[in-house]
């Protein structure tokens, strides 16, 4: 039988942007449905890690934080100092448990899982949202579905949390990037220690291809064989996925929807990153919601500003094209003594000085020759 209900704005999607625009609304004076098509969010495992550049309302919750990470291509090791803005990771369970909790304790927010959304239409003054079993009347909604669209470029990942009997990892130290010998692509190991015995260690691509080779549990094995061969360890539990990284996603939002999260153009291309994106949409959405609801306001088509989009795209044309010369490129961007600059860079917040500081340390004509060639999306 269809339930008919009526409220002031449905979230679609309890993700990480469906969550953190729900936290902002517990005990507001909207009533708020969220719906969900998964039984179980909890169901995957995800690590969110971030530079600290912009205050969110997770500092109590965060899994592990570190000053400083390494960067690693065959014989030269670089050091990235995160003094200022310490590198962060926040485990999704306990996000998504922390903010369930608080919809639980508040009448507010209805949360309804196991509802895949259909169709969404509008009209004057409100939005009709069906699922199999609901149709929701509401005046605004936000929605985080992925887009069936186009990607020029994914990255795609495979991750085990290793456990160890004996000391081995340097927890003080995490492998921001270690290119592997695969020459032809951009490929690398990421390494978080939570402690000397447990590690997340990730298997990372770059690619315009969906491809699964070197991503899986038996790559992590043979990795932590050959670089801890002392160890006697195990995979507790294992996560994976892909992010879209395109610097031309465009947020599709209308008056009345609301796009928000990674498809809605959160994502940094060149990175990946997206969490702090999501903090700063869902913050920027409270402080205007009177005027999105009223359609006064549209939220902005492109998340991140030109200077930034076209530097990415550059950049990942020649991960691209020329994977070695990418990964030399990193190497010397990070080699300077103070990172503040190129954590801003890559955390949005780059200033004019920043940019000009990377664009020097760039190796200038291979960036001059990307910035004119057009790459084919296939
Ligand atoms: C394994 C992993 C690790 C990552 N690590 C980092 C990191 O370290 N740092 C960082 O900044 N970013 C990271 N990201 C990128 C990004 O932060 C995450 O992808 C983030 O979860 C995006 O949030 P979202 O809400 O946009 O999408 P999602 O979290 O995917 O949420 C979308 C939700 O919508 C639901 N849904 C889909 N279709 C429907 C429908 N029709 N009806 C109802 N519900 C629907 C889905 O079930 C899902 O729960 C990572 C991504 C992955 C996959």
């Amino acid at each position: 039988m269809l339930t008919k209900s009526e409220y002031d704005l449905v979230i679609i999607g309890a993700g990480c942007a469906g969550l953190s625009l729900a936290h902002r609304l517990v005990g507001k004076n909207y009533k708020v449905c969220i719906l969900e098509s998964s039984a179980d969010i909890n169901l995957k495992n995800k690590l969110w890690s971030f530079w600290d550049t912009y205050e969110t309302p997770y500092d109590h919750i965060i899994k592990k934080e570190w000053e400083s990470l390494v960067i690693k291509n065959k014989n030269s090791l670089v050091n990235i100092n995160c003094k200022k803005y310490k590198y962060k990771s926040l485990d999704s369970h306990v996000f998504n448990n922390f903010i369930l909790n608080l919809i639980d304790k508040n009448d507010n927010i209805n949360f309804i899982s196991s509802s895949k959304v259909k169709s969404l239409s509008t009209n004057k003054s409100e939005v009709i949202v069906k699922t199999k079993d609901h149709e929701l009347k509401c005046k605004h909604v936000f929605d985080s579905r992925p887009e069936n669209i186009k990607v020029s470029m994914w990255q795609q990942f495979f991750g085990a949390y290793v456990e160890s009997e004996e000391d081995i990892f340097d927890d003080e130290k995490p492998m921001f990037m270690e290119f592997s010998g695969i020459e032809d692509k951009f490929h690398f190991i990421y390494l978080l220690p939570f402690s000397k015995r447990e590690a997340l260690i990730e298997s990372t691509y770059f690619s315009q291809e969906k491809e699964d080779q070197y991503l899986d549990k038996k790559y992590i094995e043979e990795y932590v064989k050959e670089n801890y061969s002392q160890s006697n360890f195990k995979i507790r539990k294992t996560e994976y996925g892909s992010i879209p990284m395109d610097a031309n996603i465009k947020n599709s939002s209308t008056k009345s929807i609301t796009k928000i999260g990674s498809f809605s153009g959160a994502t940094r291309a060149s990175t990946g990153y997206t969490f702090i994106n999501i903090q700063k949409q869902v913050d920027n959405i409270i402080n205007h919601l009177p005027d999105i609801i009223s359609k006064r306001r549209k939220i902005k088509k492109n998340y991140h500003s030109y200077i930034l989009r076209k530097m990415d795209e550059v950049f990942l044309k020649i991960v691209n094209e020329e994977p070695r010369q990418m990964k030399n490129a990193l190497i010397k961007l990070f080699s300077s003594n103070n990172n503040d600059a190129q954590i801003r860079f890559l955390s949005d917040i780059p200033s004019i000085i920043d940019i000009v500081k990377i664009i020097l340390l760039l190796p200038k004509k291979i960036f001059l020759k990307y910035s004119f060639i057009k790459i084919v999306k296939k």
